[in-house]
């Protein structure tokens, strides 16, 4: 039996990890690429509005009880890594870091009662992948920042909850908060890479 290390390396020796912007050899996304993505140090309401309130006087009623948007998806780095995400798993480290930073910057850090439910993939984009997108990056924030991954609404009762998905889709984010206030879960908020 191989160990995951020995695996590593003879994978790295046939496929050399390249930087997906700039071809530097040794990662997938190198560390000068990353810092170019630039993260929101601001939290906005629903309809984009205001800054650093969660819902404004005109934002339109909604399921959720606010989002957090880590970054705007206009800029060529975290366009590239996002799209690359559908076949490079590895890529969730820095797509999470994404995450982490933005919460850095809001000095948020406190996630009482929370739980992180990743959007549902469904089936077919899976197999496509060969991974579940969502929740890879939901598995890490869980970790980081001590709060349980929960995959069943069931689970969300009495609970806040953040709704992890890659790209803001208002539709789709809508009908999960819908679904989890249904499942009587206490606060839900959507929480993204990336927004359009
Ligand atoms: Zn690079
Ligand atoms: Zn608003």
């Amino acid at each position: 039996m191989l160990t995951k290390q020995v695996l590593d390396y003879l994978l790295s020796l046939l496929f050399p990890k390249t930087c997906l912007v700039c071809q530097r050899k040794g990662s997938h996304l190198c560390e000068d690429c990353f810092s170019l993505i630039e993260i929101n140090p601001f939290q906005r309401c629903l309809c984009g509005k205001s800054k650093n309130v969660f819902k404004c006087p005109e934002c339109s009623p909604s399921f959720l009880d606010g989002l957090f948007v880590s970054a705007d998806l206009n800029q060529k780095v975290l366009k590239k890594t996002i799209n690359s995400y559908n076949s490079l798993k590895e890529l969730s480290m820095p797509l999470t870091l994404v995450i982490l930073t933005h919460f850095f910057l809001l000095q948020k850090d406190y996630f009482p009662d929370f739980v992180v439910f990743p959007r549902p993939v469904d089936k077919k984009e899976e197999k496509r992948t060969g991974f579940n997108k969502t929740k890879e990056i939901a598995k890490m924030l869980s970790e980081k920042l001590k709060i349980p991954l929960m995959e069943n609404p069931d689970q969300t009762k009495d609970k806040n909850v953040l709704v992890l998905d890659i790209v803001y889709d208002a539709s789709a984010m809508e009908k999960l908060a819908e679904t989890l206030k249904q499942n009587r879960a206490k606060e839900v908020f959507g929480l993204v890479v990336a927004k359009h």
